[in-house]
This record gives structure tokens, C-alpha cells and sequence, in this order.
């Protein structure tokens, strides 16, 4: 999702694509509007796929001529979202043929510039079926620093009842660095990070978090009701989101260290997390994999963000080998937090132990 601009000297700038998630603040009125508007373009979707299917036909310019003026008199889109709709068809007809592409009534309407624009960082004025309303948006600092790089192409999303505009913006990459060697990070439950440095971030408030989650959803889960799997729900979505904050703090100040240090980052491959057989294996079940994904994928882009590189490492036996001398057998590690190599003597935290081998690995390559 990047493209490449070579300028004319030896940079090379490059604009990664993230994604500015905007929540809507609509009053009852265009609330009802917005939800009306999701439900019949997608209505509209579904019935344009049906004829996309029908017809055989992966063209945006062929479908229109089919499917425009009925769709427009039919639902009573207006045409630019009519556009939108015959073009979000189109790109799922094509990921498909096998069969007709189904939406959901509470599926992403596409909006461009014509009919979407935004009335400084105040308010968004969208297209409904009730015409255009303006609409006010609640944004943090972060994004109204980074709005000017929209284009004016947003999909509006619902979740949980609350409407969100989801917007495309360019960021420009640092260009690259020359590292003076490599900060190593290992993942772990008891420390969520730990680096080589010695640094490390403790699991203990988002594993309390997870403790004091679980117990809820058990009782809630026996329950059974309706109100009680919406509570559920409600759990799920705060504990994620609680994750996601931490997995932020910790990529940022990674990044910052790398950054300060002129150094790359080396991270563990995951793929290899199942064959890993050490004393956190346990632990790291209780954990679900998707969070230290995300937490990687979080230093990664902020990394590359800031021309930092990242390498992945295979951290096979990394816990069990001394980063002093390299001897590896199980018995070097004697606790779940502290190393002693049998063959040298080398004692350090279990942990940065680790992290040094990670670090290291990515030095040979
Ligand atoms: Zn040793």
C-alpha cells in the first residue's frame, strides 16, 4: 500500500497509506438519515451485483448502462452515490465471479469529493438521502494534525451504532537509515517487551485487565440473556481497545529509542512461535497471538514512519542460549526471570537475555 516517488537527488520519499478513523456526531435526526442512506446503498449494492452476476459483467462503464437509471428511480440514490455503488460492486465482482457479492445493511458507503467535503475540522458535510447535512466530527490531536493529508475519499462505517468516517491519508517516510547495529525486542506475558538494552514494558496492568475481564464474561456468559451478550461485547471491544492503547505506548517509545540511537530494531518471527518450546509457553497461549502481531506491526510502521529498519529474526532458542558465549541448553535458564549460562557463568535478566539474541541475529545478516 505505498507509493514510490524518486526525487532527483539520492532520497528516496516514500508515502505510506494509513487510515484516519473519525467519529460522527450526529443528532437523532441525521443519525436516522445516515443509517437510512447505509442500508439502501447497500440495498442498491446488492441488487446491481445481482445483475453484475447475471450479466456476466466487470465493467464499471458497461454495469452503468445497465443498472443507472433503474438503480437512481428504484432507491432513490442520488447519482454520484449511484457512482459509488456500481463501483463498489464492480471491485467486489471482480475479487469473486463464482457467485453474486453479498453486502451487509450496515456495509461501508463510498463517498468521494462530490459528495463529501468538510467544513474545517468542525464538521463533515455528507450526502444522505435526505440531502447534504452537515454533520459534526469529534477528532483527537493526532488526527486533526494528520487531516490535511485526506483527500477527500472516506468510507463511512458503523460499528456499534456509532458512525465513523474512515479516511485515507498519505504520511511521508523518513528516508531510510544507516544503523549503528540493532535494538532486539522480545515478547513475553510477564514483560510484554523487552529490549537489549535492559528496558522492558510490564504485562502486569494489561494482564490484571485481562484477569478481571475474564471473570466478568464468565459470569455474563452463563447468564445468557440478551443484555448480558451485549455486555459481552462491550468487554470484548474494551479490553481490545485497552491492548491497542498499550501496544501504542510501547511501539512509540521502542521507535523513540531506535530513533535517539540511531539503531534498526529486530523483532522475533512469529511464524516460529508454535515450535518455541520454553517456559513461557504456557503463558504465551493465554495470551492471543493477534495482540503481539499487532504490537509488531505497530513498531513496524512507526518505524518505517521514521526511516528506521526492522528486521525479523528466527528466535528459535533464544531463551535458552547465552548471549555472552552462545552455549545453549535448557538448564541456562533457571527461573522464569533469570539466566545463568552452565558453561561460562554469564548471569543477566532472562528476558534481556533473550532480546541480546534477537539483536544479535539481526547483526549477521
Ligand atoms: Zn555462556
Amino acid at each position: 500500500m505505498e507509493r514510490l516517488t524518486l526525487n532527483s537527488f539520492v532520497n528516496i520519499i516514500v508515502n505510506m497509506k494509513t487510515v484516519l478513523q473519525i467519529k460522527l456526531l450526529p443528532d437523532e435526526t441525521q443519525h436516522a438519515a445516515l443509517k437510512d442512506t447505509m442500508r439502501v446503498f447497500n440495498e442498491a449494492c446488492n441488487h446491481i451485483a445481482e445483475v453484475a452476476f447475471r450479466e456476466q459483467c466487470a465493467s464499471k462503464f458497461v454495469l452503468q448502462k445497465l443498472v443507472y437509471d433503474e438503480v437512481r428511480k428504484r432507491f432513490g440514490l442520488s447519482a454520484q452515490l449511484t457512482i459509488r455503488a456500481i463501483a463498489k460492486v464492480v471491485e467486489a465482482y471482480k475479487r469473486d465471479k463464482s457467485k453474486p457479492c453479498f453486502f451487509k445493511p450496515t456495509g461501508a458507503v463510498v463517498y468521494d469529493q462530490r459528495i463529501l467535503s468538510f467544513k474545517g475540522l468542525e464538521a463533515a458535510s455528507i450526502l444522505t438521502l435526505q440531502g447534504r447535512l452537515s454533520i459534526a466530527m469529534q477528532m483527537g490531536d493526532y488526527q486533526r494534525l494528520q487531516f490535511g493529508r485526506g483527500h477527500g475519499q472516506a468510507d463511512l462505517v458503523r460499528v456499534d451504532g456509532v458512525f465513523y468516517l474512515l479516511l485515507v491519508i498519505e504520511t511521508p517516510t523518513a528516508p531510510p537509515i544507516d544503523p549503528n547495529g540493532f535494538i532486539g525486542v522480545d515478547l513475553g506475558i510477564v514483560q510484554i517487551a523487552s529490549d537489549s538494552d535492559g528496558g522492558s514494558f510490564s504485562g502486569e496492568a494489561v494482564e490484571n485487565v485481562r484477569r478481571r475481564y475474564h471473570t466478568l464474561r464468565k459470569d455474563l456468559q452463563s447468564c445468557g440473556s440478551r443484555s448480558a451478550r451485549r455486555h459481552l461485547q462491550r468487554i470484548r471491544r474494551n479490553e481490545a481497545r485497552f491492548r491497542r492503547n498499550q501496544n501504542h505506548v510501547i511501539s512509540k517509545k521502542l521507535v523513540e529509542k531506535a530513533k535517539d540511537t540511531e539503531r534498526g530494531i529486530a523483532l522475533e518471527n512469529l511464524r516460529y512461535i508454535r515450535e518455541r518450546t520454553t517456559v513461557r509457553k504456557p503463558d504465551r497461549a493465554k495470551h492471543s497471538g493477534w495482540s503481539f502481531f499487532q504490537l509488531q506491526s505497530f513498531i513496524e510502521y512507526k518505524a518505517k514512519l521514521n526511516g528506521i529498519p526492522v528486521q525479523y529474526v528466527d528466535p528459535r532458542h533464544t531463551s535458552r542460549q547465552c548471549a555472552a558465549c552462545g552455549h545453549t541448553e535448557k538448564a541456562n535458564r533457571k527461573t522464569q526471570s533469570r539466566f545463568q549460562c552452565v558453561s561460562c557463568g554469564h548471569v543477566a535478566n532472562a528476558d534481556k537475555n533473550a532480546a541480546m539474541n534477537i539483536a544479535a541475529r539481526a547483526n549477521v545478516n
